[in-house]
């Protein structure tokens, strides 16, 4: 689902900012924003015109629709990451972020990255501010280490098959987790299109003949594959 052409963000009951989506779709939509927020500390709603120039804050919310009761009611409205932005660099950096979801990484979303609502886009007091609405994923889920880590490097494979390198792996806060204990890999701002030459979908004829590695799931593997050992010790 991608809804459509306005999105407001409620930031309290006194403020909130109508943005603009270049999709046609409908229906128009709203996020009341929470200020609980697990993953980074200053996530208070601090206001439309507050904080940072082109630093991203990410909040909670529940995405609703201006529709009647009678249709609202037949889905729970999905909670939702809203990833704010203000100023023209970073929101340059969501639009190249939201067309990865559209594109490379459609066919992966509510699989191996977050689902991927829209972007939308205004101006406060001069000012280009944007955000990105994902779906909300929790940065935790609890499994032993050994599984968590086949899930997320089996996540990587995916990522890398579809021509996506995501670039800052080694961070384990862009490892998130569905309800169901899946995989979501987030934050796609330093991502770059990539033809894996060990990955990729190619036939294995092909792969057999290439003399070369990717660096990315080389890394991973490694990372991942001794986090694993160091898990299996301290837990004898
Ligand atoms: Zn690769």
């Amino acid at each position: 689902m991608i809804v459509g052409t306005t999105l407001d963000v409620i930031f309290d009951e006194f403020t909130a900012v109508r943005l603009q989506s270049r999709s046609r779709k409908s229906p128009d939509a709203y996020v009341k924003l929470n200020s609980k927020w697990n993953f980074c500390a200053d996530a208070t709603p601090a206001g439309p015109t507050q904080g940072a120039l082109n630093i991203n804050r990410v909040y909670h919310a529940t995405l609703e629709t201006y529709q009647s009761p009678v249709a609202r009611s037949r889905a729970d409205p999905p909670e939702v990451a809203v990833k704010w932005v203000r100023g023209s660099l970073g929101v340059e950096k969501m639009r190249y972020e939201a067309a990865l979801y559209r594109g490379e990484l459609k066919h992966l979303q509510g699989d191996v990255v977050p689902r991927f609502y829209g972007l939308f886009t205004g101006e406060i007091d001069g000012e280009v501010v944007g955000c990105l609405v994902l779906e909300w994923c929790n940065n935790s889920y609890s499994l032993k280490r050994e599984e968590l880590n086949r899930r997320r490097m089996s996540a990587i494979y995916r990522l890398h098959a579809a021509g996506i390198l995501h670039g800052q792996l080694r961070d384990a806060g862009h490892f998130l987790y569905s309800q169901d204990g899946r995989v979501r890999i987030v934050d796609f701002s330093t991502a770059r299109l990539h033809h894996c030459p060990t990955h990729s979908e190619c036939s294995t004829f092909e792969r057999g003949r290439s003399p070369e590695i990717c660096e990315e799931l080389s890394t991973m593997e490694v990372c991942l594959g001794i986090c694993s050992a160091g898990w299996a010790i301290q837990s004898h």
